[in-house]
């Protein structure tokens, strides 16, 4: 039985691997048998890039053919995951953040806890560092996961804390490998979190039915 599961986060796949193999082919199922609804040729593709945690509007590129700034990020990235503390999962993920302004790098992997509420992605543990340093917007972000199906994407979580600093173009690079770094993923922030919720108070919007 082929096993799909969704890529969306760092501890993602741990215990809930099977609630997701189960919901994934109900869903696939739906599409096939549901007799009643219109279902254009792309739709099963679409759900089925969507179970493997891939979205539209990405590149599959060599990763000798990128840039010697995007090499250096995911080898950084690949080489903090060695570091990550997941003995719950043992799904290990690093990250690596470049800043827009001194292209300073920080590292991050993913930090598990027994409680797991705590449990930190690895985006979230390199974003602080940066912070902490006084950088405020981030121009690429590396991800570097080792799943068979796909590769691993930000889950929910890190995409908005990512969307709070982005860079002056309003978006950030996002480059997702596994640890071979042979084939790399090239999207952007924007596309993985379209309609990002922006504070009501940095956006000065004003609500006149409540005022
Ligand atoms: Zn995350």
């Amino acid at each position: 039985m082929r096993h799909f599961q969704t890529a969306v986060t760092s501890q993602g796949t741990f215990n809930h691997k099977a609630r997701y193999n189960q919901r994934s082919f109900a869903l696939i199922s739906w599409t096939l048998t549901a007799p009643n609804i219109a279902r254009p040729p792309y739709f099963l593709d679409i759900v089925l890039r969507n179970v493997r945690g891939l979205m539209d509007n990405y590149e599959i590129l060599d990763f000798k053919s990128l840039n010697e700034t995007v090499q250096d990020l995911i080898r950084q990235a690949t080489n903090v995951r060695k570091y990550a503390y997941c003995p719950y999962s043992n799904f290990a993920v690093g990250a690596a953040i470049l800043t827009e302004e001194d292209s300073k790098v920080y590292t991050g992997c993913n930090i598990e806890s027994a409680t797991f509420t705590p449990c930190i992605c690895a985006e979230r543990a390199a974003i602080p560092k940066a912070i902490c340093d006084g950088y405020l917007k981030i121009k690429m972000v590396a991800v570097v996961a080792h799943q068979k199906s796909g590769f691993t994407a930000p889950c929910g979580v890190c995409r908005q804390t990512l969307s709070e600093f982005r860079s002056s173009d309003g978006d950030i690079e996002i480059y997702l490998s596994k640890p071979a770094m042979d084939k790399v993923l090239r999207t952007k922030l924007s596309k993985l979190l379209p309609l990002a919720f922006v504070s009501y108070i940095t956006d000065n919007v004003i609500d006149n039915d409540n005022s």
